[in-house]
Order: structure tokens, then C-alpha cells, then sequence
């Protein structure tokens, strides 16, 4: 998926050409990993482009800094007011995806991240899909990864920080070697964690069940969370519940949630069909539902959405 360049980035307060958005290459986040961002989408609306759940996007950025102890040198307000200018004066009528960055930038080496300085980035291009078009009309198939999920003592799994992104791109580049679309990874003790950049569901008797993401050591998904929302308003039962792989394989739909992603059914596990092997009845209603609020057409969750002008 090549990145479509737009036309400004927004770097430490300053709006700057994307070909000169460049950083140093000692920079220490390059190096060691220190760093957390964001991945937030914008869609279209009918009252112009509306950024989905931006507050909360950034009260997560800021949280994963404070895992790490990064100072960040802006606000929540400042940050949710530059990644909407971000949206604004690029050309991206048509939705967008923005990734907000906190790095760690020149002028420190070694381990000690405390005295490098802190840089924050904000940049916005059109993404499409991120698992393609087909797998949200059709499903993905996806395979339990060898790779586990990072144990939560080991690194902070509630961060979404930039170093920790090596497992899910050594469980992405497996799976996909192997012929699957996506990765389903195990924590440390065997249960289901998430995938690499989703958290997971499966549809049990009618209710979504979904594994505690603190216990699994994965990320407390927005997407998630909206889907759980939109599903308890349905009448729809939740529940956070450890899962084994079996339970993937035994369920009656399954499928996975994150901003880049959306939402998006599993068709497949470990090349067990899932349920009748189409996209189920409850998943595509919650997929009606995600796609309904994102695009501002249920009016009780529009406080969900920042109108970028
Ligand atoms: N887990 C991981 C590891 C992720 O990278 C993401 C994407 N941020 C998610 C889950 C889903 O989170 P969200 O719905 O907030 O995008």
C-alpha cells in the first residue's frame, strides 16, 4: 500500500511540505523503539469531514507517553487542535487516515531516553481499506501466529508505542508468507491477545465475546470499544472473556476492529471456516452500524465525530 503523498505535516507547531518532513537519522527513536503514536481516521460526513473519536485518540497518545515517560511537549487540546488542522488544510474531502507521532528526536544516544528531546509529528493521507475491499464484503483468513504476544511485564502492551509494532510485524509477515491475510496472536499463557493491529471478536449464541485486554496483553481498541457501544444499544449482549484458539475455531462468526481495519469479518482460522464461511448476521450488523456512525449518519453518536472545518 504505497503512501499517496498530501501536502502539508504538521511538525512540532510548524505545517511543513511533506517532501521536507524529514528527521535525522541518530534520531533516538530510530534506534531503540521509544516512541508512540496514533492511527485515527476521518470519513466524510454529510456536514463536511469529521475526524472519529479524536479526543479519545489523543487522551491514548498522551497515556502511552506517560507509560513511557515521555513529556509531551503539547496539551490534549493542542494535539486534537493540530491533527483537525492537519485534516483541514490538506486536500482530503474523501476521508483520511492521520498518524500522530511522539519520538524521541537528535541529539542523545544510549538507553537512557530521558534527556533526548521530544518531537511530535502529525501527517494525513487517503487510505483506502487496509485489509482491501474484499475482505470487508467477503472476510479474511487468519492464522494463529507462532510469534506470541509481548507479556505485559515485559513491554506495556497498554501503550501503543512504536518499538513493540516488530511482533506484530514478525506475526503480519508469517501469516501472509503462509498464504492468510492476517495474524491472530496468543499471549504468553496460550489465550487469544489480538491481532496485529486489531483486537478480535467472536459471536457466541447471539453475543459478541471479546478476550480482556489487559489480561491478553492487547491494545483497549477504539473500534472495540465503539463496537461494543453500538452493540449494547442493539440490545446485543457483551462480553469480555478469555478465549482459546478453539473458541475462534468453534464460533459462530468472528471478527476483528481497529481504525485502519474497521471492521472486518473473519471467514477463517488456522483453515477452519468460521460459522458458514460468509459474513454472519450479527457481524453484518455491527459493520452496518461502524460504517453508519464513522460516516455521521446516527445522530445520537455524533459527539463522536470532530468536524475538521
Ligand atoms: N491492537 C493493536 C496492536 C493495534 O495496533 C490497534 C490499532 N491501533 C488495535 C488493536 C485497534 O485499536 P483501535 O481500534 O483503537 O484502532
Amino acid at each position: 500500500m504505497p503512501i499517496t503523498p498530501t501536502q502539508k505535516i504538521w511538525m512540532d507547531g510548524e505545517l511543513v511540505d511533506w517532501a521536507d518532513a524529514k528527521v535525522h537519522v541518530l534520531s533516538h527513536t530510530m534506534h531503540y523503539g521509544s516512541g508512540v503514536f496514533e492511527g485515527i481516521r476521518a470519513y466524510p460526513t454529510s456536514q463536511g469531514v469529521a475526524v472519529f473519536r479524536l479526543a479519545d485518540h489523543i487522551r491514548r497518545l498522551v497515556a502511552s507517553a506517560h507509560i513511557l515517560m515521555i513529556d509531551v511537549p503539547y496539551s490534549v487540546d493542542e494535539l486534537i487542535e493540530a491533527t483537525a488542522l492537519v485534516a483541514r488544510v490538506n486536500d482530503v474531502r474523501d476521508g483520511c487516515y492521520l498518524r500522530p507521532l511522539v519520538y524521541l528526536g537528535y541529539g542523545e544516544m544510549g538507553l537512557n531516553p530521558l534527556p533526548a528531546p521530544v518531537n511530535v509529528s502529525i501527517a494525513t493521507w487517503p487510505w483506502g481499506t487496509y485489509l482491501g475491499e474484499e475482505a470487508l464484503k467477503r472476510g479474511v483468513s487468519v492464522k494463529t501466529s507462532s510469534w506470541r504476544r509481548h507479556d505485559p511485564n515485559a513491554v506495556p502492551t497498554a501503550a501503543k508505542s512504536v518499538g513493540m509494532y516488530v511482533n506484530s510485524s514478525l506475526a503480519k509477515v508469517e501469516a501472509i508468507k503462509a498464504g492468510y491475510d492476517e495474524a491472530v496472536l496468543l499471549a504468553s499463557d496460550g489465550r487469544v491477545s489480538e491481532c496485529t493491529g486489531e483486537n478480535i471478536f467472536i459471536v457466541r449464541d447471539g453475543a459478541l465475546v471479546t478476550p480482556p485486554t489487559s489480561d491478553a496483553g492487547a491494545l483497549d481498541g477504539i473500534t472495540q470499544d465503539t463496537v461494543e457501544v453500538l452493540a449494547r444499544d442493539k440490545g446485543i449482549e457483551v462480553r469480555h472473556e478469555a478465549l482459546i484458539r478453539t473458541d475462534l475455531y468453534l464460533a459462530d462468526e468472528a471478527f476483528l476492529t481497529g481504525t485502519a481495519a474497521e471492521l472486518t469479518p473473519i471467514r477463517a482460522v488456522d483453515d477452519r471456516i468460521v460459522g458458514s464461511g460468509a459474513p454472519g448476521p450479527v457481524t453484518t450488523e455491527m459493520q452496518r452500524a461502524y460504517f453508519a456512525t464513522v460516516r455521521g449518519e446516527l445522530e445520537q453518536y455524533k459527539d463522536w465525530l470532530h468536524l475538521v472545518d
